[in-house]
């Protein structure tokens, strides 16, 4: 689109259609340099900072005697605006989905690789255990790992293998 600029801090004011200056709204200042004003349509926009994408987020609009105010566009689904003292999120929905399914995938497949269990171990186990993690500098999950694969070697126990 023509006429589309790229804002940055220096700029305070926008000018609408019409010429008339406006100052843009303090929370969205402080990401002022993501934002996009095309002056014929008098619209402003954010761009994500993952995927690049603008998504429209405020209108300039007149009321009688032609006063300008800024009209909120902006789609909570497309965009999330997260306070007034916060202002707008660095990422659209659509990244910000992306990277949570990403984190939660990654929780599950740990999940299936790990089995954790408490284990109540006698004092004098408890003090073994310890000062064998000190001397062979081996993590606790490594030597009951390798206490069950010995164990495991001595007495097998035979699955069928369906
Ligand atoms: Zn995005």
């Amino acid at each position: 689109m023509s006429g589309t600029i790229n804002l940055s801090k220096s700029i305070k004011l926008l000018q609408s259609k019409d010429n008339q200056s406006i100052e843009l709204p303090t929370y969205c200042r402080k990401r002022i340099s993501s934002l996009q004003y095309n002056k014929d349509s008098e619209t402003l926009g954010i761009v994500c900072s993952k995927c690049g994408e603008s998504f429209p987020i405020l209108k300039l609009e007149r009321e009688i005697g032609s006063q300008l105010y800024w009209k909120d566009l902006h789609d909570e689904n497309e965009y999330h605006f997260m306070s007034e003292t916060s202002g707008y999120a660095s990422e659209c929905m659509n990244c910000k989905n992306n990277i949570t399914k990403k984190v939660i995938k990654k929780q599950i497949i740990n999940d299936e690789e790990k089995l954790s269990y408490t284990v109540f171990l006698t004092a004098k186990n408890k003090r073994y255990l310890q000062l064998y993690k000190i001397v062979y500098e081996e993590e606790i999950t490594q030597i009951i790992n390798s206490l069950i694969d010995d164990l495991s070697q001595r007495k097998p126990i035979e699955v069928n293998k369906k």
